[in-house]
């Protein structure tokens, strides 16, 4: 899922360049006010450098922020439905809304499991590999190598591959592929196939390769595969989505879709 994946790691600090907070949690910035000031002290005239101007301002600004007094919070609404009455952690909305995506993306991944095995792409097939895509391959390179399908990403195969409305709650279906010792992520989409167009959108644009089914093979996937259990993707979405959210309509539309899905016999 697109918001999972940005949202990995963006935060970087731009006090100290380290990932994961930023300058107004920043712990550096005390230790460098600190020696700014001893050394201030061993010296008046002492001119700070830049980092230590910064500090010097920063510490300022924690020292205002510290001693005004907070506002009164308004009374704490749920994030997930907005009711006044509960906090997210205990909305029966929610709850009931998290049982049908487990549904509807249980029965996506039988159905995604369903056509690779019989177009050809499930785990262990041998598959035709444009050079292009392996290592720094330039899109353009002629040739291709012989792959085998190697694995099926959790978080990149789940019910919002079949969202075709764009945004942060759509996911690229992408399989992995072992060619020349390396795994490469393979677009669905870019597998020679007729895939539906209810489990697969058709992407349009760039699209120069194809990967081609040499040899199908379909290895059974264990039950965890179709739960959200370890599901980083489906984690992040149930910690984020919102009913106030504009897209959250459609969403519970293709959820409710897919929650009634007939699975192919
Ligand atoms: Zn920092
Ligand atoms: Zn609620």
């Amino acid at each position: 899922m697109k918001g999972y994946e940005w949202g990995k790691g963006t935060v970087k600090c731009g006090f100290c360049g380290i990932h994961g907070h930023n300058v107004t949690s920043c712990s550096a910035v005390p230790i460098i006010y600190k020696r700014y000031c001893d050394k201030l002290e061993k010296d008046a005239h002492y001119w700070p450098s830049y980092p230590e101007r910064r500090a010097k301002q920063e510490m300022l600004r924690r020292q205002i922020k510290s001693s005004t007094p907070k506002k009164k919070r308004r009374k704490a609404r749920c994030s997930f439905c907005n009711s006044l009455k509960h906090k997210r952690n205990r909305c029966p909305k929610l709850t009931k809304f998290k049982a049908k995506v487990e549904k509807a993306n249980k029965n996506w991944r039988k159905c995604f499991i369903n056509e690779a095995n019989s177009h050809g792409f499930g785990i262990g097939s041998l598959v035709s590999v444009p050079t292009g895509l392996i290592g720094d391959g330039y899109p353009h390179s002629e040739g291709s190598s012989v792959g085998i399908v190697s694995g099926f990403d959790k978080n990149k195969l789940n019910v919002f591959c079949s969202y075709d409305k764009g945004g942060l709650y759509s996911t690229v279906p992408a399989v992995e592929v072992l060619v020349e010792g390396e795994t490469v992520k393979v677009i669905v989409s870019r597998m020679k196939a007729d895939w539906s167009k209810g489990l697969i959108p058709h992407r349009s644009g760039w699209q120069f390769y194809e990967v081609l089914s040499i040899n199908g093979d379909s290895a059974e996937l264990p039950d965890e595969w179709y739960t959200t259990d370890d599901d980083d993707a489906i984690k992040w979405f149930f910690d984020n989505i919102s009913m106030k959210n504009r897209d959250f309509e459609m969403l519970e539309e293709l959820i409710q879709k897919w929650t009634k899905f007939d699975l192919p016999k």
